[in-house]
């Protein structure tokens, strides 16, 4: 079964208002879950890479073409080195850490300390990458750790948008599975009334309480209601966000054709045939010798031609 299914993970998007701010929502508690089973994430890792896949989420929807999709990267100084994320539409997300397995004792808050695996120096970088443009990169610095602060900061820095983010999944501490994951991204618009930004600070305090709500039972839908109904919420666009990777024995066997004869001459000679990770969701592609030697042939003829072409010129 679809753990999407099972657990109902979705974006919701609209407006609050009367449409003076833009509203991305997401329960993300099976997609967390996936991710943590892909990876073996460690309880701390879980919370990190879910915050950024869940971040990742509510940005991809915003993507309009099959083709389009957005790559985040947490490049920062924790124990975690770096954490990477790539959204398409519809809210698919996959991404990995360097190091998914690092522990860090809870902080004094009795919190998992995200910022320990992330870093609190370092960079973030977004790039987005459209049909028919050359991508856009966005680049901020880290200086929070916990990810949704620094997005906020990213926001403002790199897409002059004031935004306020939160991002939240809440781990079991015996068995480390995700009971519930959410995060809240509200962007004011720039007619934007004076009064409805105060409106919004005022409650940035009580928007932590969403994943508790949601792990105690309520929709996605019935806590925003709760927590922003005096801001009068409209819901426009709800999407399923799932974590699944795009990878495929084609696309490992060009990367393969790629890395040029002397590598894949080398694999066959020492090691009789290869076996790959994908490195976004953990799968291995397993081939043989006689499976390589075809590639090189692959590898020969195109670099061959490729030699052609330049006695042409
Ligand atoms: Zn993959």
């Amino acid at each position: 079964m679809n753990e999407n299914e099972v657990y109902e993970d979705k974006v919701i998007r609209g407006l609050l208002m009367e449409g003076s701010v833009n509203m991305t929502a997401i329960s993300g508690r099976g997609l967390v879950e996936a991710a943590r089973h892909a990876h073996g994430l460690s309880h701390v890792c879980t919370a990190a890479l879910g915050r950024l896949l869940m971040q990742t989420a509510m940005m991809a929807v915003q993507l309009k073409n099959a083709s389009d999709n957005l790559t985040v990267i947490l490049d920062g100084d924790g124990a975690a080195g770096r954490f990477v994320a790539v959204g398409r539409e519809g809210g698919r997300v996959k991404g990995y850490a360097d190091f998914p397995e690092v522990e860090l004792p809870l902080k004094e808050n009795g919190k998992l300390d995200v910022s320990g695996v992330v870093g609190k120096n370092g960079e973030i970088r977004v790039i987005r990458d459209l049909s028919l443009k050359e991508p856009y990169v966005g680049r901020c610095a880290i200086t929070d750790g916990e990810i949704a602060n620094d997005f906020a900061n990213y926001f403002v820095v790199s897409e002059q948008q004031p935004s306020l983010v939160y991002l939240g999944v809440r781990v079991d501490p015996k068995t480390g599975a995700v009971r519930a994951a959410s995060g809240l991204m509200l962007q004011p618009l720039p007619f934007c009334p004076e009064r409805d930004i105060a409106a919004l600070e005022q409650k940035a305090n009580e928007i932590p309480a969403l994943t508790r709500m949601i792990e105690e039972g309520a929709s996605l839908e019935d806590a925003l209601i709760e927590l922003l109904g005096e801001l009068h919420p409209e819901f426009t666009e709800k999407t399923a966000p799932v974590f699944a990777c795009d990878c495929s024995r084609e696309k490992i066997e060009s990367a393969l054709i790629s890395i040029g004869r002397a590598e894949l001459a080398d694999m066959i000679e020492k090691d009789g045939g290869a076996e790959l990770t994908c490195r976004f969701c953990n799968k291995k592609y397993a081939f043989s010798r006689e499976e390589l030697e075809a590639l090189l042939a692959e590898a020969e003829a195109r670099e061959n031609d490729a030699e052609d072409d330049g006695q042409g010129e």
